[in-house]
């Protein structure tokens, strides 16, 4: 079983629409007028008390409270003591320049919060939201049609998040049970992150698997061009500063975009092979695989790595199939075969080459090491023979991305 938030568009027709964001406008006039009592007791006082009992008695007297659902107004309660928590521990830890958490705008709207056996129903996409009773148009609920993905069928939801922005207008984030799905089988797979090789996965019969990273860099490389027509940010030009943030933005969202077609190709593959785990480098040797001479690098360099990590993790445990982190700690300059560690002149056109003869695709050796690391056994030991195979690259193609594949066990023995 799993927990994740699907994000879903929210269909509702004019008039119920106005009176949803009513609802919502009604908790940004709530949060503002608990922010006002505790910043008015704190000028006036030097303290205040951002606690449950206290707001609550605020609660009371704020009529738009009864605006929307109750437990929903008690969320925004919550919403105002978290932040005067983190003001005061921002001034507990000497930083007396922050101001007292601040108002929202007048035109905002607040999120709307329900928890599962409160304030809603959802059948099939028709969500249906209490909103209280307390309403002076006298409307007591709102049905709404949810539109998102079909792929995924939910058992539960344990909560709901209604919230708004100008681009997607109001939508629902709903957080749901999804039943995982089982192995099948108890194989194994190592897996090596890299810049040339995005994912490079060895499985336990020595097959491999090489997803290029060359659409990343070249995403990344677009975006650079892009950057640089740009002037840096700096205190004069906060605009410029701001159309920076939007160029970062972007290339994230293409590159996550990307991680996720490789990633989920990758998990779905390796559920199919019957993998059970999962084992991924710890990135302790991340600063071994980037080439910081490469002028792109010198931003943005780990993250990638991370968000890999993560989307594998996430998606594997949708799959049954557990991810283990091992320690890379020279994988990438061991040879597999004899198990020698030299720190250079370990790879000459993509491929590691040593002395005793070893000579691979660079990160099958480096995926292979981790494999060993993780399950005590190289993946490429011949049962038979006990000598250790050779793995060949083959391109594959994956939709507009080209990954590489090797060939069978028995080609790799040839
Ligand atoms: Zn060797």
């Amino acid at each position: 079983m799993s927990v994740l938030t699907l994000k879903a568009k929210v269909i509702a027709d004019e008039q119920t629409q106005a009176v949803l964001l009513d609802a919502m406008s009604c908790a940004t006039k709530v949060y503002n007028g608990l922010i006002w009592h505790l910043r008015d007791e704190f000028e006036r006082t030097g303290k205040t008390k951002a606690t449950r009992k206290n707001l609550n008695a605020v609660l009371k007297t704020l009529p738009r409270a009864k605006g929307y659902y109750s437990l929903s107004a008690q969320a925004t309660r919550d919403e105002v003591i978290q932040a005067y928590k983190s003001f005061f521990a921002l001034r507990k830890a000497g930083r007396t320049q922050h101001q007292t958490p601040g108002f929202r705008r007048k035109t905002d709207y607040s999120p709307l919060r329900y928890y599962e056996g409160f304030g809603f129903t959802l059948e099939g996409d028709q969500l249906n939201l209490s909103l209280g009773t307390g309403r002076q148009d006298g409307v007591k609920s709102v049905t709404v049609t949810l539109q998102m993905r079909q792929d995924l069928s939910f058992q539960r939801v344990r909560g709901v998040l209604l919230t708004y922005d100008k681009t997607h207008g109001p939508c629902a984030h709903l957080v749901v049970e999804v039943a995982a799905k089982q192995p099948l089988g108890n194989r194994r797979v190592a897996v090596d992150l890299g810049e040339t090789q995005a994912i490079t996965a060895i499985f336990d019969d020595g097959a491999t698997l090489l997803y290029s990273g060359r659409l990343v860099k070249s995403i990344r490389r677009y975006w650079n061009k892009v950057r640089a027509k740009v002037k840096p940010p700096g205190a004069e030009n906060r605009r410029k500063s701001r159309r920076f943030g939007q160029i970062e933005r972007k290339e994230s969202r293409q590159v996550e975009q990307l991680l996720h077609i490789l990633t989920a190709d990758f998990v779905h593959r390796c559920w199919l092979a019957g993998v059970d785990t999962i084992a991924v480098g710890d990135l302790t040797g991340i600063r071994e695989r980037i080439d910081y001479t490469d002028a792109l690098n010198q931003r943005l360099h780990a993250w990638p790595f991370r968000k890999i990590v993560g989307m594998v993790t996430y998606k594997a445990g949708l799959h049954g199939i557990r991810v283990t982190e091992v320690s890379e700690s020279y994988t990438s300059q061991t040879c597999h075969a004899c198990g020698e560690v030299k720190k250079s002149g370990r790879k000459h056109r993509g491929l590691y080459v040593c002395a005793c003869g070893w000579q691979v695709q660079a990160d099958a050796n480096g995926a292979a090491n981790i494999f060993q690391n993780a399950f005590k056994v190289s993946p490429l030991t011949e049962r038979s023979s006990g000598r250790v195979a050779r793995p060949v690259v083959l391109p594959i193609r994956l939709g507009w991305h080209t990954v590489h594949e090797t060939k069978s066990k028995v080609a790799l023995a040839a």
